[in-house]
Formats: structure tokens, C-alpha cells, sequence
């Protein structure tokens, strides 16, 4: 299915992996599952709010602090049973 997720709108075929602008195949890349408390103190509250951040983005902000990440270069690979679990751990714990 060529994808038009977001406004990039590559039309390429991530499922026979290709990547488009984000530099994304198919696959799903986490780069970090945590509670995470620096930010948005009505969300985090006490216990941190649930955070995944998927690795690949549709910016090229000059400006970016998690280049890496952004870029593709850096995390992990999940099934998405594996996701779906790393969600459930989340609210499991915030
Ligand atoms: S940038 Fe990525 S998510 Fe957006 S349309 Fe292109 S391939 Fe799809």
C-alpha cells in the first residue's frame, strides 16, 4: 500500500521496504519505552506519563537534539506484539 500517513505523503511501499522521507520501512523502531517526568507536569503527574518514541521523523529541524533517533540510526526493532506489550507495560506502571 503506498503510504500516505503524514503530509510527506511518499506514496512508496514501506511493506516491500522501501522508506520515504522518514527514512521508515515497514518495520516498527523504538528508540526509548519509559515513564517520563521532565515535561507537561498535568500529564506526567506523579508517576510519569507513558512515553514511546519511535525512531524516523518527517522534520529536518536544524536544530534537532535527537538526531540519531530522527535519523533512523539509533533503536530497536519490535514486532508489534512486542509493542503492543511495551504499551501495556506502560500503563501498567504510570
Ligand atoms: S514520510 Fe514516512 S510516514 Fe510520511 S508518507 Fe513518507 S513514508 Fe509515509
Amino acid at each position: 500500500m503506498a503510504c500516505d500517513l503524514c503530509p510527506r505523503n511518499c506514496k512508496i511501499e514501506r511493506e516491500q521496504g522501501q522508506s520515504g522521507f522518514c527514512g521508515m520501512t515497514h518495520e516498527v523502531v523504538v528508540a526509548r519505552v519509559a515513564p517520563h517526568f521532565w515535561e507537561e507536569p498535568c500529564l506526567s503527574g506523579t508517576k510519569g506519563s507513558g512515553t514511546v518514541i519511535f525512531s524516523g521523523c518527517i522534520l529536518r529541524c536544524v536544530y534537532c537534539q535527537n538526531h540519531k533517533i530522527a535519523a533512523g540510526m539509533s533503536g530497536k526493532k519490535l514486532s508489534v506484539a512486542e509493542l503492543a506489550e511495551a504499551f501495556r507495560s506502560l500503563e501498567r506502571q504510570v
